[in-house]
Formats: C-alpha cells, sequence, structure tokens
C-alpha cells in the first residue's frame, strides 16, 4: 500500500523563514511540497538591499544592507541543532558584537548571521524544495479536486490537498477569508508594528562599536553591516542600517521618505564622534530607507496560545512569527511545528484526535520545560 504521504501535494506559501522551514520539513517527511513567493528571491522579512554609486575615477561602488532581521538568536535545542548543521555549511556564522548601549546594557553579545547575508539561512533550509517566486497568491479557490492559488494575472497553481500560508497575518487574514472566517478574524486583530529602517554608506569612521541601542532619540538599534561576518564594503567605506524606535516609525509612516531619510541620518550623524579638527565634513555616499509597515508583533489580539494551526477538515494550516514572539527562532519553530503536524495527520488521518488537537505537542513542552530547569 502507497505511504498517504507520497501522493498528497502540499502548497506552502511564503518563503520567509517559516515557509521555508514547514516545506523543507514536509519534503523531508515524503510529502510533495512546493513553495510560493511573491518576491523574486526568499527571505521575506530576513532580506538584503543592494546599493551602487559611482565612486572615485568612476569606478562603480556596490554594497548590501541587511535592511530586516539584524541578528538570529537561539534558544531551543532544536533550532541551535539547525544552525550548527547551517553554520557547517557555511550560511551562518556566529557574530560577537560590541553594542553601544546606556549602562548596564551595553555588553560584547553573541548572536549569528545568515552568511553573506540573511536570506541565506532561508536559502540554505529551502535547498531542495520545489520554488515558484514572483507567483502573488490573491486568493485560494476551492474545488472538487483540491485547493487552487489563483495568481497575480488570475493563472491558477494546483490543485493542492493542502495549503500551508506561511505570511504576516495581514496577507494571511486575507486569503483565509470567505475559507476560515474564525482565523482570518483573529489575524486581523494581531497589530504589526511598523520600523522606518535608514540604509547609508559613509566615509569609514573610527568607531568602536559593532552596533547600538541609543536608548533615546529616534533610534532604536545602529549596525555596522560591513563589520558582521560575511559581509564586506569597499576599501575606505563605512555601511550603516540605524532603525526607527516603533514609537517614532508609527509617528511617520506616512511621512515622505525624503524627510525621513534626513531625520535618521542626522540621528545616526548625532552617535557618531565628532569629526578631527580640519577634516572635511563626512561624505554620505549613499542614504535610502525602507518603510517596514508590518515589521514585528506588537499585539496579538485575540490569538490563542498555539504554535501554528491546522485544520484537517479545511486542508488548511498556518504559521509565522506572530504565533510565538516575533522573531526568527519564533517563525522557524513556527513553520516546523505545522510541519510535524501535518506530516504526523498524515501518516494517521483516521485518527480524527490529532486533526482538532492543540498543537503544542507534549514532547516540545517537556523539552522547552527541561531546558528552563
Ligand atoms: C526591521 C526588522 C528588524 C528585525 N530584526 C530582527 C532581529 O534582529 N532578530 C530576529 O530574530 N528577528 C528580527 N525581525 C523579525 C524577523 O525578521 C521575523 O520575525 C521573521 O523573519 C518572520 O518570518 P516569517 O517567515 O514568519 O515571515 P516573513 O519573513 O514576512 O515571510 C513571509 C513571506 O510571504 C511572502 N508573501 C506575502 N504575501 C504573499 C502572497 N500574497 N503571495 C505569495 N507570497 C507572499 C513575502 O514576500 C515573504 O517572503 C526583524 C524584522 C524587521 C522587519
Amino acid at each position: 500500500m502507497s505511504d498517504p504521504k507520497d501522493t498528497k501535494r502540499i502548497a506552502v506559501v511564503g518563503a520567509g523563514i517559516a515557509g521555508a522551514a514547514c516545506a523543507a520539513s514536509l519534503q523531508q517527511a515524503g510529502v510533495q511540497v512546493t513553495l510560493f513567493d511573491k518576491s523574486r528571491g526568499v527571505g521575506g522579512r530576513m532580506s538584503t538591499r543592494r546599493a551602487a554609486w559611482a565612486g572615485e575615477g568612476g569606478n562603480e561602488c556596490t554594497v548590501e544592507f541587511d535592511h530586516g532581521a539584524q541578528a538570529i538568536t537561539a534558544r531551543q535545542p532544536r533550532f541551535r541543532a539547525l544552525l550548527a548543521r547551517a553554520e557547517a555549511a557555511g550560511a551562518v556564522a556566529r557574530w560577537q558584537h560590541r553594542v553601544h548601549a546606556e549602562w548596564p546594557a551595553a555588553a560584547v553579545r553573541e548572536a549569528w548571521v545568515a552568511t553573506p547575508g540573511m536570506p541565506a539561512l532561508v536559502r540554505h533550509l529551502a535547498r531542495d524544495v520545489p520554488l515558484r517566486l514572483a507567483q502573488a497568491v490573491q486568493r485560494l479557490h476551492r474545488t472538487a479536486e483540491g485547493w487552487q492559488l489563483v495568481l497575480a494575472g488570475g493563472e491558477l497553481a494546483g490543485p493542492f490537498d493542502q495549503v500551508m500560508l506561511a505570511l504576516p497575518p495581514a496577507q494571511a487574514a486575507v486569503l483565509l477569508a470567505g475559507h476560515h472566517d474564525h482565523w482570518a478574524d483573529a489575524l486581523a486583530g494581531v497589530n504589526m508594528a511598523p520600523c522606518w529602517t535608514l540604509m547609508a554608506a559613509t566615509d569609514d569612521v573610527d568607531w568602536p562599536w559593532d552596533a547600538a541601542e541609543p536608548g533615546r532619540g529616534p533610534l532604536a538599534w545602529v549596525a555596522r553591516n560591513d563589520r558582521k561576518p560575511g559581509r564586506s564594503a569597499p576599501r575606505g567605506i563605512a555601511t550603516w542600517v540605524a532603525q526607527a524606535t516603533p514609537a517614532w516609525s508609527a509617528a511617520h509612516l506616512e511621512a515622505d521618505p525624503e524627510t525621513v531619510s534626513a531625520a535618521l541620518r542626522d540621528a545616526l550623524q548625532a552617535l557618531l564622534p565628532p569629526r578631527p579638527a580640519g577634516a572635511p565634513p563626512l561624505a554620505w555616499h549613499h542614504v535610502s530607507v525602507h518603510r517596514w509597515r508590518y515589521a514585528v508583533p506588537a499585539d496579538r489580539g485575540s490569538l490563542d496560545d498555539r504554535e501554528c494551526w491546522w485544520d484537517a477538515d479545511q486542508s488548511l494550516g498556518v504559521c509565522g512569527d506572530f504565533f510565538n514572539g516575533g522573531n526568527v527562532e519564533a517563525a522557524w519553530r513556527s513553520g516546523d511545528e505545522l510541519a510535524d503536524t501535518v506530516a504526523a495527520w498524515l501518516e494517521q488521518p483516521h485518527e480524527a484526535a490529532l486533526a482538532a488537537a492543540p498543537l503544542r505537542r507534549p514532547t516540545a513542552v517537556q523539552a522547552e520545560a527541561a531546558e528552563a530547569a
């Protein structure tokens, strides 16, 4: 008799870390998976931006910025094991960084970064999964054969037996409306905080830090992007990522990018050491801003405390960072947990209890309790 997993086709929509974790884990369990994303690359909020300008002699200078997630922290043994494997494959590296912050927070901190840019961890996870990029899913359509994804332009993809949504809550709510209104309403109630992010390339500056948490003013976080492992910048150039506080970002959400850029650039300059007497003013070779309208969860609304959702009757699942705490590890864990739950259900579809069961597996809860102890 054939294994039920072998005959199932699952679409995972959203190729951020949650979707990649879900798709990779389902594929390892023997399921046929296709991963969709509206962008031209994977990574979602673990993303990089490239910038270029004409340097001395007209030579083109190019730099990259991690303009979304800055660093990865790992608390869970399973996630730490994943990072260890990714480190062996060259997809992540440890980042020991000197952080300038108000006493007593200033410290040398340990974290991870993906290399050479933050999407590399997602690429590593999804390396064997069939990908369909630049495919914005606009609607889900249920037919007798299964789920069809309605793509931008009206093209259909499918049919799929199950669909997993690994999207920020507002986007997932749009696709769920009319199919799972209870979930759609709960997701619409999740409030995501915005984040205006400045990306700048200046002349090199003698700054004794790798990052800063200013603690007052518009900026919450500043990082020397070129000093992270695996990054570089042209000789004599420093690259900076500066993220505004949620409050400042919300207050300036609809401001024009030039105004935001000028304000954040001034705030960054104020953190840098004064120029030596007689030196020319600091040269800013590149300055741009990105507005993350939905950066990190600020208020979970009426979400329950599950790590993902799976509805076997509807053949729908939902995962993402907002279930668990709003960071890279949380997103990975939610996607991985959804894959485990669906794979277990595919193994034993007759056990109706599994379909309705809360999704925090006893093993995961016990492991956490043991770790906390
Ligand atoms: C500015 C900023 C700084 C951050 N800093 C940190 C940090 O330092 N450390 C940390 O751990 N976390 C940080 N985070 C949070 C972290 O980036 C997220 O928690 C995590 O990346 C979320 O992953 P995800 O897979 O749940 O969602 P996402 O990464 O948002 O992935 C969702 C994917 O869905 C795709 N998509 C959306 N709609 C559609 C559609 N209709 N059809 C197809 N595809 C679609 C998107 O293109 C995207 O690729 C930061 C986030 C931001 C924005």
